[in-house]
């Protein structure tokens, strides 16, 4: 067995793993079974993979080969019930992944794809598409999700009788590195710096860790999957890639339940076109021009609107696919009227939807949370414009769960954070 191939099979793809069996002189189709052990049964050692002869499994095991699943070290239940799982990898490093369930209401118009996002958007004319003619198209899609939901919930009481929750729209929120180095200026992942990529083993590890923890499995469960926790995925282009192709042909999780978050590395916008496996996108703007946006955030400087708008313009969008944008609203500095009128004229025409998120603060952030009304007024000027918007509820927000607040939870958990012991149970 060659030595590349002596190391972690979560992160393989069935190719590898045709590599590794034909190495070992065995049949091609255990490549098959590899695969499925790995991520639709989500195995946690080599000796679990029954499907293998015993030789084989301790031939592997010998040669060095290991699962390489992800540990989950600690776990935060908040209120609403958003789970923050802090996840271990081989070398000490870890990150957060969240689990937002549904039935609590949090994801309810916040137009993600995680709430009812066609139905909302089907109710609202956008640019390109005739009212009457979107809600013709989304209302059959969504009553089978409802039906759907509900044979969900039938199946998930006969498999687990107690300690689940159904799984009709949850939501799993993963990172793509450990830190970030983007600097956005209101983002506590941003403090941390970036300390490494993450390789596809280790995003798809996440998922896996998750999914096993919850009780659910996809595609029988419908769950949505954001790449919207710690760091930029587009700075961790090729692992983040071959993840998203990993988790639809491994693990089972649907192309269309997927969205990517970018901060706007514009050349991978380009490239990110091209795939053919690939999430839906969502850009973060947040900022309405120029000078404010290289404030907020520094990369701006080197990708600015101009770039970044006409990436947008030029993506290849499939058929009712949206392209989000989201913009968190910082009280006093990008909330003003006049900024949602630039917004709106920055996505004149574009078949787009806007997120809007109010600040979620957190210590050494140096900004404040906008007033409801103010968030209310600026979503009114873009829907006013045209521009479906949308406001995205905090969820999690005792646990430190909420966007942007994503931190390594040593650091979080040793800082004055009260809630942190009133309101949350910490478990493990
Ligand atoms: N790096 C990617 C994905 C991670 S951030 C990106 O920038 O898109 C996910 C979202 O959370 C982004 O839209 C970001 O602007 C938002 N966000 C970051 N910090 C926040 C905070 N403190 N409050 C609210 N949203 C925040």
């Amino acid at each position: 067995m060659s030595k590349a191939l002596t190391s972690s099979l979560l992160g393989m793809d069935l190719g590898e793993f045709s590599v590794l069996v034909s190495e070992a002189g065995e049949p091609a189709y255990r490549a098959k079974q590899i695969m499925e052990a790995v991520y639709r049964h989500r195995v946690e050692s080599v000796a679990e993979i029954a499907t293998l002869p015993q030789p084989f499994r301790e031939r592997l095991e010998h040669s060095g080969v290991t699962l390489g699943a992800a540990r989950i070290e600690k776990k935060f239940v908040s209120v609403d019930g958003t789970v923050r799982y802090l996840i271990t990898f081989a070398d000490g490093q870890s990150v957060e992944t969240v689990w937002m369930p549904e039935g609590d209401g949090g994801e309810a118009g916040d137009g993600s794809e995680a709430g009812e996002t066609a139905e909302r958007l089907a109710d609202i004319p956008g640019p390109g598409t005739s009212g009457a003619k979107a809600k013709a198209e989304e209302r059959e899609p969504i009553a089978a999700l409802k039906r759907c939901a509900t044979q969900n919930q039938i199946r998930s009481q006969d498999r687990h009788s107690q300690d689940r929750t159904s799984s009709g729209r949850s939501t799993i929120c993963i990172s793509s590195q450990v830190g970030c180095a983007v600097d956005c200026q209101f983002c506590l992942t941003a403090l941390l710096g970036v300390k490494r990529n993450l390789t596809a083993g280790e995003i798809v590890g996440q998922v896996c860790a998750v999914l096993k923890d919850q009780r659910v499995s996809p595609p029988e469960d419908r769950i949505n999957l954001v790449f919207m926790g710690m760091g930029e995925p587009f700075l961790n282009y090729e692992n983040f890639v071959k993840a998203s192709r990993l988790l639809v042909e491994g693990v089972g999780i649907a192309e269309r339940r997927m969205t990517v978050s970018t901060a706007g590395i514009v050349p991978r916008i380009y490239d990110f076109g091209g795939e053919s496996i690939r999430p839906k996108l969502a850009i973060s703007l947040n900022a309405s021009n120029d000078a404010l946006r290289t404030r907020l955030m520094p990369l701006n400087k080197k990708w600015n609107l101009d770039m970044l708008i006409a990436a947008a313009r030029e993506f290849p969008l499939r058929t009712r696919e949206w392209i989000t944008f989201e913009y968190v609203l910082l009280g006093g500095v990008n909330d003003a009227p006049e900024n949602a009128r630039e917004v709106a004229e920055l996505l004149r025409g574009m078949r787009c939807k806007v997120n809007l998120i109010a600040l979620n603060p957190g210590p050494g952030i140096d900004f404040t949370t906008p007033s409801a009304e103010r968030v209310t007024v600026f979503q009114n000027i873009l829907r006013g414009a045209g521009t479906p918007a949308f406001v995205r509820r905090p969820r999690g927000r005792d646990i430190y769960a909420a966007c942007g607040q994503l931190k390594r939870t040593v650091e979080v958990a040793t800082s004055p954070e009260p809630q942190m012991q009133s309101i949350s149970r910490v478990q493990q």
